[in-house]
Order: C-alpha cells, then structure tokens, then sequence
C-alpha cells in the first residue's frame, strides 16, 4: 500500500510520515479522524444497545409485554466484533455481555408474569 500526499499527489511509501516531494504530514489526520470514528461509533453502540436490552425490561415491567424488543439491542454488537479493530472489538463483546443480560432478564420477567 503506498500513502499519497493530499497537498501534492506524490505516492509515498507506507513508512513514510512525510511527503518526500513537498515535506507535508501524510494520512497521519486522517488516522486521527478513524480512531475518532471508532470511539463515536462504541458509544453510540452502547447507548443503543443498553437502551434497547435493558428498555426492553422497562416496557415489560410497565406493560407486560414487549420483550422481544431486548433482541433488537444485539445486532450492532455483532457487528462490532467483525471489526479488525482489536479495540472496537472488545467493545463488542462487552456490548453482547450487557446485551444477553438484559435478554435473560428479560425472558426471566416474560416467565415470571
Ligand atoms: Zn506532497
């Protein structure tokens, strides 16, 4: 993979933090940015996936009923962990953990009432 300056359009190689046409930083913003992605993308992860696991407790609990909702809070975890990202990843497990405990709970409320 070779880095191509934004300011000039050389290709640079990969190792290179500088432009070796202009001097410029290479990508090294643009890393910043996904790293930044990332981190915006696991938070909004974690909200969703606690609003929908444990919310679906709540509307139980409230309204007898709804606990299917709980499963909807699963699916972007699982897609998190298909992330070469090591730590998008871990995030993802831990999502999944947070989200089968308020699908159990869930299912032990359907059962309960
Ligand atoms: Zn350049």
């Amino acid at each position: 993979m070779v880095k191509i300056c934004k300011y000039c359009g050389c290709e640079n190689q990969e190792n290179f933090n500088y432009c070796s046409n202009c001097g410029m930083p290479l990508i090294q913003k643009k890393e910043k940015d996904i790293i930044l992605n990332y981190k915006k993308l696991i938070i909004i992860s974690y909200i969703i996936t606690i609003l929908f696991s444990w919310g679906g407790i709540l509307l139980n609990i409230l309204f007898n009923n709804y606990g299917f909702f709980s499963f909807i809070g699963i699916f972007l975890p699982f897609y998190l962990i298909q992330s070469k990202d090591k730590f998008v990843k871990k995030h993802g497990y831990i999502q999944i953990a947070i989200s089968i405990v308020g699908i159990i709970l869930s299912i032990l409320l359907i059962f309960h009432y």
